[in-house]
């Protein structure tokens, strides 16, 4: 596939040939990546997470309880890709309302790993990666509320960055847990990333935690020569697998001979992350999705009478993780319940972020692996704590609103990609990038 860079160079004929082409090949396919094939206007195409509203197209957070709406308005994040001569073309597959780590809880059924068709792409946004890596789109948009933009990247061997909190507007994507969400591109390489990056960041007016001032445009200057200091949290490797400590390792030497200068630092506190996350991850879901109550949006269940119809409309409409949260969700912040689990979270949410702040005062970057595993096999994972525990090294950057780029550094003796992360400062997506461009030179992966 042609990358986004070059795709910048087409005439308007040669893209509505792509599009076509795209079409015609991602209905070929077998990976279930997209979940629609709408488009809308001219310009180059880009696949669409279903959970990121673009007008008058369907948009369904993969649930059957959005079956039927259609979006109203346009996101801002699309509105500036338009502007970039870019357009949204297809809807990727996606856990349902963004909640898992595999894509297997879509209500249109999993989507698969290009790399190994009985693999999970991971998730959320499993449906992009995998329709990057698998040649049926050139660059996707995710959203990245806990690790869904850089683990299912990681899995499939592309590209995923998650930007600063606030760097890109939520307006027009649905929520889940609006105090971690973002916005942000999967794509073939960095060049490409940080093409797409520049094209959806920005101030909105319409977004009252979007950041009130603009950053200049990274891809045109990206600098893979940089040196810069460089934070490995050597506890945190430990509870990875064999072939990602492999990876973890060689990459280190490889970014040493780059110049790079390796810093070692210890983070205590980094298995506190799941649970805080899932805490305030699901207490904000809970409140976000009591909207949906057969009335305003989508799907609406038979009943007798209002209460009826929540209850049916929310019964048959959302699954079984979706509930599983909802009901969490209102547990941590039930009276009661409230200051032992909510208000403790939040506290230690703040103990979060201070630790990473206290390694940048030292460190420009940190690298960390971006999940335990290579993709897990299609239905091993059986029990919800095992799979909110694969979630351990992604967490921690929502937590503390930090900027995240996940990149394919190997293949592991089955031919499964494995990614790592660098991780900068709030707001430092340019020494992020270049970390990420200089990282990607000296790791050479072959796709
Ligand atoms: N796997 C995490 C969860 O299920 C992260 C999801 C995400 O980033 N949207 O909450």
């Amino acid at each position: 596939m042609i990358t986004l860079k070059e795709a910048l160079t087409k005439s308007g004929e040669e893209l509505t040939a792509l599009r076509a082409e795209l079409e015609e090949r991602a209905k070929a396919s077998d990976l279930n990546a997209y979940v629609g094939y709408e488009s809308s206007g001219e310009g180059i195409p880009i696949l669409i997470k279903d959970n990121i509203q673009v007008k008058n197209w369907p948009v369904t957070s993969g649930s059957k309880i959005l079956q039927g709406y259609i979006a109203p308005y346009e996101a801002t994040a699309i509105r500036n890709l338009k502007a970039k001569g870019m357009m949204p073309f297809g809807r990727a597959n996606m856990d349902e309302f963004a909640m898992g780590s595999t894509t297997e809880s879509s209500f249109y059924g999993p989507t698969k790993n290009p790399h190994g068709t009985d693999r999970v792409p991971g998730g959320s946004s499993g449906g992009s990666a995998a329709a990057v890596a698998g040649g049926i789109a050139i660059a996707a948009l995710g959203s990245d509320t806990g690790g869904s933009i850089r683990q299912p990247a990681a899995y499939c061997g592309v590209v995923g960055m998650k930007p600063t909190y606030g760097r890109v507007s939520r307006f027009g994507l649905s929520a889940y847990a609006s105090s971690l969400d973002q916005i942000g591109p999967i794509a073939q390489n960095v060049e490409d990333a940080a093409i797409l990056y520049d094209a959806i960041k920005g101030h909105d007016d319409k977004d009252s935690t979007s950041a009130d001032f603009e950053i200049e445009d990274i891809a045109n200057h990206l600098n893979p020569d940089v040196k810069l200091t460089i934070a490995v949290i050597d506890s945190h490797i430990d509870a990875a697998d064999a072939d990602i400590r492999k990876a973890f390792n060689k990459t280190v030497s490889k970014l040493e001979a780059a110049g790079h200068t390796i810093v070692h630092k210890e983070m205590s506190n980094t298995k506190y992350d799941i649970a805080t996350y899932y805490v305030l991850a699901t207490a904000e879901a809970a409140t976000n999705l009591a909207r949906y109550d057969g009335v305003r949006y989508g799907r609406r269940a038979e009943a007798k009478n209002t209460e009826e119809l929540f209850f049916n409309t929310r019964s048959e409409g959302f699954g079984e993780e979706v509930k599983r949260r909802i009901m969490l969700g209102n547990f941590v912040l039930s009276s009661g319940y409230y200051d032992a689990y909510y208000v403790k979270a939040q506290k230690v949410r703040h103990l979060i972020r201070d630790a990473y702040n206290r390694i940048f005062e030292e460190a420009d970057l940190i690298l960390s692996p971006v999940a335990p595993s290579v993709a897990p096999k299609m239905g091993s994972i059986h029990d919800p704590l095992e799979m909110y525990k694969s979630d351990m090294y992604t967490l921690g950057v929502n937590l503390a609103g930090l900027p995240g780029i996940s990149l394919p550094v190997a293949k592991n003796d089955e031919g499964m990609p494995v990614g790592l992360q660098l991780i900068a400062k709030a707001f430092d997506e340019k020494i992020l990038f270049n970390g990420a461009a200089s990282m990607e030179k000296a790791v050479n992966y072959t796709h």
